[in-house]
């Protein structure tokens, strides 16, 4: 076990530790994670995926970060930690976490892991920094335009495999047909990510072409059933630990799913650098890099949109654009804390496309995005009357059996109105 060193005195990644230290990264989308695993690979990571949801990782995280902390912070804390305690070779591993960058809490993980892992006597172990928002202060990490496109082709595939599997996993004639191609796709893709044909623009177009037609060509039976829209805190919207499996519970409990992808967030992470340097002279040289990665980031979303459209029977999701339109009259875009003004316009537009009921995953205490879900509910409550909308609380101390007597709740009024 490494000896513990002073805070501000943190081992940074260097180069050379690519070729010797495994990078440890804390998994919490089932369709996207294997896929960035093979995006790092390619750039000559070592990297190794953490999979455990078991609960008993929350408590781990909450013997070292407070729990007033966000939750979201706790379950990855915790996630690390277990996995240190179990590693044999402390002195070849390095830790990988995302930021968001901007006001919000998530601004401030990585100092708290550092802080956690001094605690725990894993000081020297150094932490790689992924910032969301801009690109460029990601620490440990050199993103040149070659793995920016291998992480947006990854991004491409996760999100077409993640909506796909939504779309078939309620109607699917043979149990477990779905989340098999889930998993024969992951494991084809990051074998191709790591070894760099699945990046250009041929091999995306090709590849989404079959992952597409692969989904159209599942044997599924359609009946009536609740469509219910996920949404939410970043990390308890797609991390089965952080929302007690919701995604597995709606499925059971006969409902379909629909969770916006990740190319929303990403867009309006960058996005908002407009507002910012509109309302608050932030550089302009941030801006036209912002403003250039999105339209970037829209081109890679268009051929997802696009394959769903050609190559399904299945309706494709909206692109972003049209999604920033469905804040209005509700939030303004300022309001961009947290997952901000994009909480609310999900929710406007599921509601649109027919996910009128909707869960609201929310970390307890997590202000901006009790403000952007809960807060706006009266709101799209009147917009749409018919709207069945639930905020779900998550954090250490709330009742699982709690949380899935109110999603019950939910559905039982949703059923209703099917047979109205
Ligand atoms: S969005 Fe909420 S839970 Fe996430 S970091 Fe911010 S305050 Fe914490």
């Amino acid at each position: 076990m490494g000896k513990k060193k002073f805070l501000l005195d943190y081992p940074i990644f260097t180069d050379e530790m690519r070729k010797t230290h495994t990078v440890l990264i804390p998994s919490f989308m089932d369709s996207h994670m294997e896929l960035f695993a093979g995006a790092f690979e390619r750039k000559g990571y070592k990297t190794r995926l953490l999979d455990n949801c078991d609960t008993l990782l929350v408590r781990e995280g909450l013997k070292y970060v407070h729990n007033d902390t966000c939750y979201p912070a706790t379950c990855v804390i915790g996630k690390f930690l277990d996995a240190l305690k179990k590693e044999e070779d402390l002195e070849h591993v390095a830790l990988i976490l995302t930021q968001t960058g901007g006001g919000c809490r998530a601004t401030n993980y990585v100092p708290l892991l550092r802080k956690a892992l001094a605690s725990a006597g894993f000081g020297h172990i150094p932490v790689i920094t992924f910032n969301l928002g801009d690109l460029k202060r990601s620490e440990g990490l050199k993103i040149n335009l070659s793995f920016l496109f291998d992480l947006l082709a990854a991004v491409t595939y996760g999100d077409t495999l993640m909506y796909l599997h939504n779309k078939t996993r309620s109607y699917e004639k043979v149990k477990g047909s779905s989340d098999g191609l889930v998993k024969k796709w992951n494991k084809k893709l990051r074998e191709e990510l790591r070894l760099g044909k699945a990046s250009s623009i041929r091999a995306i177009k090709k590849n989404l072409r079959a992952i597409t037609e692969d989904f159209n060509n599942l044997d599924i039976e359609y009946t009536v059933k609740p469509k219910v829209g996920i949404v939410g805190e970043i990390y308890v919207k797609y991390a089965a630990i952080g929302n007690n499996n919701l995604e597995e519970f709606l499925v059971s409990q006969g409902a379909e799913i629909l969770v916006p992808g990740v190319f929303g967030f990403l867009m309006y992470c960058f996005a908002n650098a407009e507002y910012d340097y509109r309302y608050y002279r932030t550089r302009i040289s941030h801006k036209l890099y912002s403003s250039a990665i999105l339209w970037l980031i829209s081109r890679y979303e268009g051929w997802m949109i696009k394959a769903i459209k050609k190559y399904s029977k299945f309706e494709a999701m909206q692109p972003f654009k049209a999604t920033r339109k469905e804040a209005k009259g509700i939030i303004k875009h300022g309001a961009k804390m947290g997952e901000g003004w994009l909480l609310s316009a999900e929710m406007n537009e599921l509601i649109k496309i027919g996910y009128s009921n909707i869960i609201c995953a929310q970390p307890f205490g997590c202000l901006p995005n009790h403000i952007c879900g809960k807060g706006v509910m009266n709101r799209l409550k009147k917009l749409h009357p018919h709207a069945n909308i639930t905020p779900i609380d998550y954090d250490s101390s709330a009742s699982k059996v709690n949380q899935e007597n109110r999603i019950k709740l939910m559905l039982a009024l949703a059923k209703e109105k099917i047979e109205e």
